[in-house]
């Protein structure tokens, strides 16, 4: 064996010891790039990706549910780590309570704390073939907000349309109990303005664009015919119970 050989023979052995160690490492290092650690969890979604077909495509749920609405989480755990004050809030008392989150991490907080609640809220308010709005404490608000059914849905329309950039378009409950048509910008949620979110649109094109491009007007009124009116009613009386 010349001195080449055997230098390779250790170096070979040399790895061979390592490799177990590096791959372990890898290993570890991927479980949690894919299970981030942290105490915000990307909720479940409820339903499979193509169960709002036609009106939200398959391939855009996917997107927004694994992609988005997950980094939204997995950054508001990374703006968390150093702050235990701020693990043990829940999301939605992080977005209300803005004023008390450090201001280093304030704007990762507002972001990402109000994507996650956004997002989460959003899943849970559509749903295909639901029971439509029935009397009861919900139709008797919006018919204080509205004049009539289509009326409110032009309405709303036009307020989704409103949202220069991203955004959402909310129909919220004030102080009062009234519901109020309302927009926010970015990730920004109606309970940093002391309102109580009912239904909240996504309205950013990362929620659309797939299937309609620049049609903002098609997007909102398809997702009009997919509103979980039940989920609302109930919602709705707890809000202002
Ligand atoms: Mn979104």
């Amino acid at each position: 064996m010349n001195l080449l050989t055997r230098r390779q023979a250790l170096r070979t052995t040399f790895l061979a010891g390592t490799t177990l160690f590096i791959s372990t490492s890898l290993t570890r290092a991927l479980a949690q790039a894919a299970a981030p650690t942290g105490p915000f969890k990307l909720p479940p979604l409820g339903y499979a990706y193509d169960a709002l077909e036609p009106f939200i495509d398959a391939r855009t749920m996917e997107i927004h549910y694994t992609k988005h609405h997950a980094a939204y989480v997995n950054n508001l755990n990374k703006a968390v780590a150093d702050y235990p004050e701020l693990q043990k809030m829940t999301v939605e008392q992080l977005v209300s309570n803005l004023d008390k989150v450090p201001e280093k991490v304030r704007t990762a907080v507002r972001n990402n704390a109000g994507g996650d609640y956004n997002h989460t809220l959003f899943w849970k308010t559509l749903k295909k073939d639901s029971a439509p709005l029935s009397e009861g404490p919900l139709m008797e608000a919006l018919g204080r907000l509205f004049p009539d059914e289509d009326t409110g849905k032009q309405e709303f329309l036009t307020k989704a349309l409103s949202v220069f950039g991203s955004g959402w378009v909310w129909l919220s409950v004030n102080k009062n109990n009234d519901i109020v048509l309302e927009t926010t910008p970015n990730q920004d949620t109606p309970l940093a303005n002391g309102n109580k979110p009912l239904f909240g649109l996504d309205v950013w094109e990362h929620a659309y664009y797939l299937k309609y491009q620049n049609r903002r007007n098609e997007y909102v009124q398809a997702c009009m015919s997919v509103i979980n009116w039940p989920y609302l009613e109930d919602r709705f009386e707890k809000l202002t119970a």
